[in-house]
């Protein structure tokens, strides 16, 4: 079972100096009040954050998404393995929207990146069940400034890909990885357009034993469909590569795109990081006025009466939504 959210380790409050001189267990405390839903949580957690953000953004964020079985795991595992032979440290953070309803396809499997868990120069984490998409992404954001402040230099959040979570985790990183399965055909796999649009980089995994060609040609589809979207940054063209995560084949070449990636951005990439916390601002401002909403017991007085009202077509429900935040504004 996967830690609850306000289990009792998030009230020991872990100390700044711990978690900045990198105190992996200190940094998993502050990744458990940072996931707690309760106020006085919530609230110990702010205050932490505001005290490790001078010392957050040192890291180059990537968000890696791709259906089950498509092998994030496997590749995540061979990629963070190289990555440490270079002399990096890697923090994975794991966006699971789909753990609550399926019991979790990224929880709950400990076997998964054995290897990677054992080395001291890693931090896996997966993200807590059970809450909204925008929920996990917020907190899951969060965590990636605290591994941050905790010295990790790659940070990996990986999210598995049923749709609702990529935008989420492409809002948060400096690059959105999309990994693919060799085969699929003329459909691309049912990959939305939307999805591919968010992708810097294209995956193609298994390019090994007979799958090898077959991934060879799915990187020429993807490469063929690629050029016919519009491009969406001025300072990058999405590029398509294949590995092998068994044999180790292209994974170098994943990394040298991301640097690639990170000096063709070298002169936006502050703005981008703005712009994503601007909008993160907006987002939790949202959310914050959503909970208070519907904590307010007058509005949900009038909110039974008027869905009624919805339902059966007495009343439109802009006018509802109207009169719902007139109940609202109007408290004292
Ligand atoms: P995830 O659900 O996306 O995390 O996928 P996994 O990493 O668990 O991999 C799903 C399956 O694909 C497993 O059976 C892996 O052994 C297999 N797999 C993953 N990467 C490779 C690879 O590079 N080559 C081959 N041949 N199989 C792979």
């Amino acid at each position: 079972m996967a830690k609850q959210p306000d289990s009792p380790d998030a009230d020991e409050t872990p100390r700044v100096a711990d978690i900045l001189a990198g105190d992996r267990r200190a940094l998993a405390r502050a990744i458990t009040l940072i996931e707690s839903t309760r106020p006085d949580h919530r609230a110990a957690a702010e205050t932490l954050l505001e005290e490790l953000l001078p010392h957050a953004g040192g890291a180059v964020r990537i968000g890696i998404s791709g259906a089950p079985g498509v092998g994030k795991s496997t590749f995540i595992e061979a990629f963070g393995l190289h990555l440490i032979e270079a002399g990096h440290t890697i923090a994975v953070l794991a966006v699971d929207p789909s753990s609550a309803l399926s019991g979790g396809s990224i929880l709950g499997d400990k076997t998964r990146m054995e290897l990677l868990a054992k080395r001291p120069e890693s931090f896996i984490r997966p993200s807590p069940a059970g809450q909204a998409a925008g929920g996990v992404a917020r907190r899951t954001r969060e965590a990636m400034l605290a591994c941050e402040a905790a010295g990790f230099d790659i940070v990996l959040v990986e999210t598995v890909g049923v749709g609702q979570s990529e935008a989420a985790v492409a809002d948060m990183v400096d690059l959105f990885l999309l990994l693919i399965q060799p085969g699929g055909g003329d459909d691309l796999q049912g990959i939305k357009r939307g999805i591919m649009e968010l992708a810097e980089l294209v995956v193609v995994t298994k390019a090994d034993g007979v799958l090898e060609a077959p991934a060879r040609h799915t990187k020429a589809d993807y490469e063929a469909a690629l050029s016919l979207l519009r491009a969406t940054s001025p300072h990058w063209k999405p590029r398509v590569l294949a590995c092998s995560a068994l044999n180790g084949d292209g994974i170098a070449e994943v990394w040298e795109a991301i640097v690639a990636h990170k000096a063709a951005l070298t002169d936006v990439l502050a703005d981008k990081r703005g712009a994503q916390a601007r909008a993160w601002m907006w987002h939790e401002l949202q959310d914050e006025l959503m909970a208070s909403l519907r904590a307010d017991g007058r509005v949900a007085k009038q909110a039974a009466k008027l869905e009624e009202a919805v339902s059966d077509g007495k009343i439109s429900p802009s006018a509802a939504a109207q009169k719902l935040l007139g109940v609202f504004l109007a408290r004292d």
